[in-house]
């Protein structure tokens, strides 16, 4: 299994940053052709996710709908850094994706993206990328 980081800077709280081309790039690079690619992000308020990448629209309002869902300021949360909001949203969507990797392509629909997304921003962020 081969592994590469990227970094990612996020550049407010809540964001959906459009990763796709690097993790191209990255699978390129790594020079496999047939494969499985691991997107995973070690980090607890942070997540990733495959979703639309045609209409800006989508990513709008899947985060203001998980601020509907995860409010920032809720009067139950205990954690005291009080980022309680931003771990449970990096639970939601989850650490990792695995997308299928043909003739050294990413096997994606016609719509699906990729995006790191971060929950307590602006940070700098890791992605690391496992090519098998
Ligand atoms: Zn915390």
């Amino acid at each position: 299994m081969e592994t590469k980081t990227i970094e990612v800077h996020s550049g407010s709280r809540d964001e959906m940053i459009d990763i796709t081309d690097r993790i191209s790039e990255a699978v390129g690079e790594i020079g496999i052709s047939d494969g499985v690619v691991t997107v995973y992000v070690p980090h607890t308020t942070a997540g990733v996710t495959i979703n639309e990448n045609a209409d800006p629209a989508v990513v709008h309002d899947i985060l203001a709908a998980l601020d509907v869902a995860v409010p920032w300021h809720q009067s139950f949360y205990r954690h005291g850094e009080g980022n309680s909001a931003a771990h449970v949203k990096s639970s939601l969507l989850g650490g990792s994706v695995r997308v299928f990797v043909r003739d050294g392509k990413l096997v994606l629909g016609t719509w699906q993206g990729i995006y790191f997304c971060e929950f307590d921003g602006p940070r700098r962020r890791k992605v690391i990328i496992a090519v098998q």
